[in-house]
């Protein structure tokens, strides 16, 4: 089976086994780049060596069990920390990395082509 998940151009990706993180409400959505989708956009996230991401405040989130007018938090900062870490959209609707989601629903566990994905970039080469 061929690979669903993709990487930003140029393929960038962390060169440190640790990532420390801040929360900073003075970053705008002006400040993130990398990412844009048309329409309803819950949240962004730039590629590494960037890191940064933003959560529409006027969406309705929630952070246990959506109803069907909320957005799941988890599930959508999953998605979004796999751009932080340099996965592109993956083609595969089972995938943390698939760019749609609807209101209600969550997903919080990672597919094997998340998981492969990730791998692809930061594993190390296997010997043969
Ligand atoms: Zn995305």
């Amino acid at each position: 089976m061929s690979p669903n998940y993709a990487f930003f151009d140029g393929k960038p990706k962390w060169n440190k086994n640790y990532l420390n993180y801040t929360f900073d409400s003075s970053v705008t959505p002006e400040d993130i780049i990398g990412v844009g989708m048309p329409g309803s956009v819950l949240a962004h996230a730039a590629p590494p060596t960037i890191g940064k991401m933003h959560f529409d405040a006027d969406e309705n989130w929630s952070i246990d069990n959506p109803n069907g007018d909320q957005h799941d938090l988890v599930s959508v900062a999953t998605h979004e920390i796999g751009h932080i870490l340099g996965l592109q959209h993956s083609t595969n609707v089972d995938a943390i990395m698939y760019p749609f989601m609807n209101r209600g629903m969550a997903k919080r566990k990672l597919s094997d082509d998340d998981i492969d994905g990730i791998a692809a970039l930061y594993a190390p080469a296997r010997k043969t």
